[in-house]
């Protein structure tokens, strides 16, 4: 009898878990609307965990007024003075996301384990250490760009907007890549342009897709790593981001963030 009561209410417990598991992550709704007009617009995005990096840069975003989206990875590991920064970040109104619990590629971890354990394993993990640290992040960027269908579906269940990534295509002109435009449309997974100083993006380049997105009332996105003088391949000048913010101004963008797109 007693036996059977505590096998009982470890059930109960269990199930209880799951469901508050299940429930608390779980931001999509099946009468959701994106109620975002569409407005000629830049989504700047910073990824990995370059976070004195990104604090450097805030006078800079400040004096363009510029919201950039800051992707983190291994919230875990934060120490106190990282947090302090990123709650500072937050409250000039950039946006702090979700991208991954140890940055792990969703492609070669999937294939390995399955889906259930990436989630298990790399997402819960991930926002369940945000939410402990004051975040509640609504949007993701896949590490190293992997995703596929069936991962994004999966994913589409815990966050709003997916970002996958693109790259500058020989003989091609920025404004041709229409994987980096949003038009507003409700479209959930969306593609950033690497923008890094080894990404062999030019400020002409640039100059070309913002005037797409002023004239055709679209969102460019685009995306960088850590902000230094480095010259390193995932680095990009503060010199350089001023440039960019300079052209937007010109092109009379709006600068928003992924959750801007959608709420
Ligand atoms: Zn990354």
């Amino acid at each position: 009898m007693r036996k059977g009561f505590l096998v009982l209410a470890v059930v109960v417990v269990v199930a209880l878990a799951c469901l508050a598991g299940v429930t608390a992550f779980r931001y999509w709704k099946t009468d959701y609307a994106y109620h975002t007009p569409p407005t000629a617009s830049f989504v700047i995005s910073f990824d990995d965990r370059n976070i004195t990096d990104w604090y450097q840069a805030r006078d800079l975003f400040r004096k363009y007024n510029v919201h950039a989206t800051f992707f983190l990875t291994q919230p875990d590991s934060l120490i106190a003075k990282e947090l302090q920064m990123l709650k500072e970040l937050e409250a000039d109104g950039h946006e702090i996301a979700c991208h991954g619990y140890t940055h792990s590629n969703s492609l070669t971890y999937t294939k390995e384990h399955g889906i259930a354990s990436y989630i298990a394993y790399e997402i819960i993990p991930a926002i369940r250490e945000m939410h402990a640290r004051g975040f509640a992040p609504v949007t993701f960027a896949y590490p190293y760009g992997a995703n596929s269908r069936v991962i994004d579906r999966e994913l589409l269940k815990y966050f709003f907007l997916l970002r996958g990534d693109s790259w500058k295509v020989k003989g091609k002109g920025i404004h041709e890549l229409d994987r980096i435009f949003y038009s507003f449309d409700g479209d959930r997974v969306i593609n950033s342009l690497g923008i890094d100083a080894g990404s062999g993006v030019t400020l002409t380049d640039i100059e070309d897709g913002f005037r797409r997105a002023h004239k055709n009332k679209e969102a460019i996105l685009i995306y960088a790593q850590s902000i230094n003088n480095s010259n390193e391949p995932y680095s990009i000048a503060p010199s350089t981001l001023e440039n960019i913010f300079r052209v937007a101004k010109k092109y009379e963008l709006a600068s928003l963030t992924f959750k801007d797109l959608v709420l």
